[in-house]
């Protein structure tokens, strides 16, 4: 068979040293000594993948840079091949300070990895205690510094504001900190409290104060009027890209699912969206292995996705970038323009003054990026 479409595809790597307290992704400590059988998995899974062209990779976790440098490479090689990965297409690893050194990202960078994601999250080591990270601040200015040396096209720094009694000076200090280290792109997550986790109970039981929503929309704001004085392109709402050579440096993998296009997840929980259905892997990686050494299917929950929901959930995604939905983007892609199908919800939220709509482009209001779940769920 021909390969006839392309997606990005996202390779999950559910295993860390540890659980930091806030952490609800699917990813499992103490399981490293599965590493080796699960990239087999991984590689078994590729060779019964439908038959698509990848346009970028993206190694989430989890932690990736736990992978060893050699199954790293062996893993890459075998994926760019099975899915005609083209030369000099972006290719993300996410990486936890602490956890690569500049010899670990050579190997990294010669394997085909051309941009490096770090969870830095904090500039405060007591932050980094509280959050339940392994890695110190000047661990993280190590790895930027290794990332560098080893010649990663893109770095890209995660970091976390609105933390339980965090000031706003504290954060300014985060993210000052973060631009002395000149990265390409930073992604900045207010912390959620997901349920179960230990920051979650400890809140729960008074321990520790519950969020300020007020403050932590001060602190997206002045970032925001920050990275814009310090030459950062805001494209995503939370995603900031420095601009290149060739125009912003923004996360081409992302992209694709901001503009709702198809992609593929492979690994353990991994989430799939091609041909018209969304689908996620069986979740732990000791099953996700067993099933696939033994020949059998890791795909579940498959879901027919209708027209109307798709439609729904390209509106929902797109928002998210500054740029907004563009209609003559949608109406090539459904048949339908904007108005036609959401007109009354474009007018009522443009009345609340959360979104702008001048008949070609949707896009959120500054206010409206602040309330974005509020606008999003009017689409579904
Ligand atoms: S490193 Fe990331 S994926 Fe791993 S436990 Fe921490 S937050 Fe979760």
């Amino acid at each position: 068979m021909m390969p006839c479409e392309t997606v990005a595809l996202y390779v999950h790597i559910p295993f860390c040293r540890s659980r930091c307290h806030y952490c609800a992704f699917n990813t499992y400590a103490g399981l490293e000594s599965l590493i080796p059988a699960y990239g087999e998995a991984l590689m078994a899974e590729a060779r019964s993948a439908p038959e698509v062209r990848a346009r970028t990779l993206y190694l989430g976790g989890g932690t990736p840079s736990l992978l060893p440098a050699e199954l790293l490479a062996r893993l890459l090689d075998f994926l760019r091949g099975r899915f005609g990965l083209p030369e000099g297409a972006e290719v993300t690893l996410e990486a936890n300070p602490g956890t690569v050194d500049e010899t670990y990202l050579w190997a990294a960078r010669a394997a085909g990895v051309n941009r490096l994601s770090l969870g830095v999250q904090s500039v405060h080591e007591d932050e980094l205690r509280l959050l339940g990270r392994r890695h110190t601040w000047s661990e993280a200015v190590a790895a930027v510094r290794a990332a560098r040396a080893a010649g990663m096209d893109v770095v890209n720094l995660d970091l976390i504001y609105g933390l339980p009694g965090q000031t706003l000076a504290r954060w300014q200090e985060t993210l000052e900190a973060a631009l002395a280290l000149e990265p390409d792109h930073l992604s900045l997550y207010a912390l959620t409290l997901e349920e179960g986790t230990p920051l979650e109970q400890r809140v729960a039981c008074g321990e520790l104060p519950p969020p300020d929503d007020d403050l932590a929309a001060e602190m997206y704001e002045w970032a925001e009027e920050h990275l814009e004085r310090a030459g950062f392109v805001h494209y995503e709402i939370s995603n900031w890209a420095q601009i290149g050579p060739e125009g912003p440096r923004v996360c081409q993998h992302n992209l694709v699912y901001w503009h709702n296009e198809p992609y593929l997840g492979l690994g353990a929980g991994a989430a799939s969206w091609w041909g018209g259905r969304r689908w996620n892997n069986v979740r732990h990686p000791e099953e996700y292995i067993r099933r696939l050494t033994a020949g059998g299917l890791v795909a579940e929950n498959v879901e027919e996705i209708p027209l109307r929901l798709e439609m729904g959930e390209t509106m929902m995604m797109g928002l998210r970038l500054l740029e907004g939905v563009d209609d003559a983007r949608f109406r090539a892609r459904f048949g339908r323009g904007l108005a036609g199908v959401f007109g009354a919800e474009l007018a009522h939220l443009a009345e609340q003054g959360l979104m702008e709509w001048d008949g070609q482009t949707a896009r959120l209001t500054p206010r409206g990026r602040l309330l974005g779940n509020r606008v999003f769920v009017e689409f579904l």
